[in-house]
């Protein structure tokens, strides 16, 4: 209606404070969906400030999450998935693309996010070999020893596990992340496959941009967003065997079909690649 009011945010569930941005809404805010508040939008207009086409870094780690789940779902017969970092329910949620696949796959989602775990638990908790375990994913201990996790991932069969667009989020050391993802493969027995996405510097005339990108990230209400070089990426990936291509673009690793239109800058900052432990 014209003139009217804009939309004003639905009250916040208990325990989920609307003054303080979260990553989960934030990327909500970035993919289109409805679960944010004025607080997230305002990184994502920051972001978009300094790269306009920022929301297709969103769309092709979501749609990289896609796709390496129906690889791995289809092509390695593993039956289990512990996907850290679930976010908000949207479209294609990781049990669903594997579960259309397989319905007897087991998926465990683990976030800690507050509006995550007061209404996106009820909705990824859709059948019984769905489950919702609150734990932080940097801390791999936690996750690995957490009671659900040990009830529904059995750690002496192969296992999917998922960083997808998680592990950029880490505010401490740089080298971290790297430590966390070699206590998680420590873990996993032989078979097992990891797919992780991360936001990338393309070490070319856009590193500015992702500097830039960066920078605003880091200082906006939501406080993390790191870019990694290729190299610090596949450190990600310790003792795995990569699966081809590697560690590439989302947008390049198995793409639906043909490219018919160069990719925009905001596509180029987003790679992500799956690695198998031998
Ligand atoms: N994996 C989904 C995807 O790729 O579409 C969602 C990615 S979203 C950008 C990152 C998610 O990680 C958010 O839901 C956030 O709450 C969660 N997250 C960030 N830090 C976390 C932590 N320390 N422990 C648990 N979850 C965390």
């Amino acid at each position: 209606m014209p003139g009217a009011a804009p939309p004003t945010d639905r009250p916040a569930p208990v325990g989920v404070d609307p003054t303080r941005a979260s990553i989960a809404r934030v990327y909500d805010a970035f993919l289109g969906g409805k679960d944010n508040y004025e607080i997230d939008r305002e990184t994502f207009r920051r972001v978009k400030s300094v790269a306009p086409e920022a929301q297709d870094l969103a769309v092709e780690n979501r749609n990289f999450l896609i796709r390496a789940c129906r690889f791995i779902a289809n092509q390695t017969g593993i039956t289990q998935f512990l996907d850290c970092g679930s976010g908000l329910p949207t479209a294609e949620n990781t049990h669903q693309v594997v579960q259309r696949v397989n319905p007897d796959i087991r998926v465990v989602y683990v976030d800690n996010d507050p509006v995550v775990l007061a209404h996106g638990r009820a909705l990824l908790e859709e059948n019984d070999n769905t489950h919702f375990v609150a734990a932080d994913i940097f801390n791999p201990r936690e996750v690995i020893e957490n009671a659900v996790v040990r009830k529904h991932i059995d750690f002496t069969e192969p296992v999917a596990l998922l960083q997808l667009g998680t592990l950029h989020h880490y505010n401490g050391p740089r080298e971290r992340p790297a430590e966390i993802m070699r206590e998680y493969v420590e873990a996993l027995p032989s078979g097992s496959f990891v797919a992780i996405s991360h936001f990338s510097d393309p070490e070319d005339e856009l590193s500015a941009l992702a500097r830039k990108m960066e920078d605003v990230f880091l200082h906006s209400p939501m406080g993390s967003g790191t870019f990694r070089t290729q190299t610090e990426i596949e450190e990600l990936f310790p003792g795995l065997e990569m699966v081809q291509p590697g560690v590439v673009l989302c947008a390049d690793w198995w793409p639906d079909g043909p490219r018919i239109k160069e990719l925009n800058s905001a596509q180029r900052t987003i790679s992500g690649g799956i690695g198998r432990k031998p």
